[in-house]
């Protein structure tokens, strides 16, 4: 691990020299005065004075040499098709879609929002306002009205970008209608809405508003859009993630720092090189997505695999003959994928001839050992748990085999990411922990390239929510429990907060709470992320009614917990509908009325509740208990 550990010492501690080299991967139209300005912690700016382009590096840089190779393939197997894009195609394509933002009156600095499935228009869209300047804000499309009203409101987009629908499991889901909800209910909706009309869900475009994504492209067909050369740390997008509150937080990214993070760390964490095939199975509403599926490898000068379909359909082989038909090199995934594979015939991962594989990568929740094992033994490649969040872009924890081959071990996401200062501090005092104590994971700014620049439109917010929660020390909370085995490697040990990992989702239980208690039989809520075999983790919400008659009986019950799900659904979408929901006549509660979530998830997970001294009413935990019969 020696040259791990030399690595990064140098990323954090000759951070200039280090960076300064690790810049000259992309292009920068106008050089970087300095590497670093750090004069107002915890605020980082990396590359001042720099001005480069996302899109510029994704796309127009690899024209000389691949042209004609294939940048984007898409397949869905949702609705049968298949097509590869070269790095021309793209380019046209990029092009077009920028000439038809510009129409629209979208500039520099302007917000774009997309509400899309995984298409090929979606990837075009993004590196079209990254072309132009503009500030993307992807929304994941399993996220409905309410959530996307609040984005829309807080980016204040000029326009929308959509499809018709999008389809799950050969099901189709409608978005258009979910969308016409949430700017019914925005306060300030965009004037213009590109609809790229699939055929899936019909809809009745809104005249004067609703325009036609195809029509567009066409007009636009053979358009040359010049490249907006921004300044290093103007923002490329916005992507929203829960946290303790309702209100979703705006992480928002750079351009310069971010377009170098990538570019490094598909040398050094993927050990790739260019021409080569990724595929990373997330979604672009995702940051996984944002990073490993579209800027990542773009940047990378690698073709990248768009993929809509789930890894069971048409069966449980379909990611491993995608491996086999493109030759993909590096595989991206997450936990629950496995987890989903491993209930499917393990032949199924011997099907496909897989030479091409160097290593399956698996991030975005905990990696349990028995899944790593079982998808090691069953592949025989090397499984790379890697660590992050949202607000970090890119990872923080994970092996690094383009800069040294170590071994790994189950249930470890390895050792800090090079230029992240990770520490295990105190929960109680900020001071760093030693081997084999639990603590919190926490990162000494600056930030490194790539990782948040601010909070969208409150920079006040962004020091108060990650810089203050250590006691006597201006670090950066993860809000990850972790700790450093006596050999240096890390393990993450779940949320110091409120928030759930759902199959890979992060969801603040708050904003799942609030939807519950919109239901007007509701008097007050919990919800608890509780342990699932398959999900990581599950929302379970108890609710006490107003009026305790309306779940009496059984069916009146049911009745009420499939009316609050259709509305939790309704609100912000499938993936963050609670499993169950219970009704109590009380929750149970510390004597100065703060709920206590530990002891509930406790109960629900048949585990010791703990210490129950400051719980006011015993017989409230009782209940819970009850419910769950
Ligand atoms: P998100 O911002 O949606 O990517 O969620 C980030 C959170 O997911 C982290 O703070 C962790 O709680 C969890 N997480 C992500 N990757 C891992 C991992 N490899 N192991 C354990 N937890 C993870």
């Amino acid at each position: 691990m020696q040259r791990t550990r030399d690595f990064h010492y140098r990323s954090v501690h000759d951070r200039d020299a280090f960076w300064r080299e690790e810049a000259s991967r992309i292009h920068w139209e106008t050089p970087f005065e300095s590497v670093l300005d750090f004069s107002r912690p915890p605020f980082a700016k990396w590359f001042v004075g720099g001005r480069t382009n996302l899109c510029y590096n994704a796309v127009d840089r690899w024209l000389p040499t691949q042209a004609d190779k294939p940048a984007l393939i898409w397949v869905s197997t949702e609705v049968d098709r298949e097509q590869v894009y070269t790095r021309q195609d793209v380019f046209e394509e990029v092009n077009a879609a920028a000439a038809m933002l510009r129409e629209l009156g979208v500039g520099r600095g302007d917000r774009v929002l997309l509400y899309m499935p995984m298409v090929p228009e979606a990837v075009f869209t993004m590196l079209a306002c990254a072309r132009i300047g503009a500030v993307h804000s992807v929304v994941f499309g399993g996220f409905a009205s309410v959530n996307l009203a609040q984005r829309i409101d807080d980016a204040a987009p000029k326009v929308v970008v959509c499809t018709d629908g999008g389809s799950r499991a050969g099901k189709v889901v409608p978005y258009k209608p979910l969308l016409d909800r949430a700017l019914g209910l925005a306060k300030s909706p965009p004037a213009s809405v590109v609809v790229f009309d699939r055929g899936l869900a019909p809809f009745e475009p809104v005249a004067g508003r609703d325009l036609d994504y195809a029509s567009l492209r066409e007009r636009h067909r053979g358009a040359r859009v010049p490249v907006e050369w921004l300044e290093s740390s103007e923002p490329s997008y916005i992507l929203y993630t829960s946290g303790t509150t309702g209100r979703p937080k705006g992480v928002q990214r750079d351009t310069g720092g971010y377009a170098v993070a990538l570019a490094s760390s598909m040398e050094y964490l993927f050990d790739g090189r260019p021409g080569d095939t990724y595929f990373c199975t997330s979604d672009i509403g995702w940051v996984v997505g944002h990073s490993y599926i579209v800027y990542g490898p773009l940047i990378g000068g690698q073709a990248t695999i768009l993929y809509e379909g789930t890894p069971v359909r048409p069966d449980g082989a379909i990611l491993w003959k995608l491996v086999e038909q493109f030759g993909v090199n590096t595989l991206f995934s997450a936990p629950t994928a496995v987890r989903v594979l491993k209930r499917q015939d393990p032949a199924l991962l011997r099907k496909h001839d897989l030479s091409t594989l160097r290593a399956v990568y698996l991030a975005g929740e905990p990696l349990d050992e028995p899944t790593a094992q079982w998808i090691s033994e069953g592949l025989g490649k090397p499984i790379i748990d890697n660590y992050w969040q949202t607000e970090s872009g890119w990872p923080i924890l994970s092996a690094q085999p383009g800069v040294e081959k170590v071994p790994t071990r189950f249930g470890s996401p390895s050792f800090p990411v090079y230029g992240f200062d990770a520490r295990i501090v105190s929960e109680s005092n900020g001071e760093d922990l030693g081997p084999d104590q639990k603590g919190v994971v926490a990162i000494v700014p600056p930030l490194p390239p790539g990782a948040m620049s601010t909070i969208w439109g409150d920079d006040e917010r962004f020091v108060q929510t990650y810089f203050t929660s250590i006691p006597g020390r201006q670090v950066y909370s993860t809000f990850d429990w972790g700790l450093v085995d006596a050999d240096g490697y890390w393990f993450i040990l779940g949320r110091t907060d409120d928030v759930i990992n759902v199959a890979g989702h992060r969801l603040g239980t708050r904003e799942i709470e609030e939807s519950v208690n919109s239901h007007n039989g509701i008097a007050e809520c919990a919800v608890v992320g509780v342990a699932d075999p398959l999900k990581g983790q599950v929302a379970m919400a108890f609710a006490v009614l107003k009026n305790p008659a309306g779940a009496d009986t059984p069916e009146g019950a049911k009745q009420l917990e499939g009316d609050i799900m259709r509305l939790v659904e309704e609100q912000l979408g499938a993936v963050a509908r609670p499993a169950r929901i219970r009704f109590v006549g009380a929750l149970p509660k510390t004597r100065s009325g703060k709920v206590l979530r530990r002891a509930i998830v406790a109960v629900c997970e048949a585990r010791d509740p703990g210490d129950l001294t400051t719980m006011e009413d015993p017989n409230a935990l009782e209940q819970i208990k009850e419910s769950l019969q």
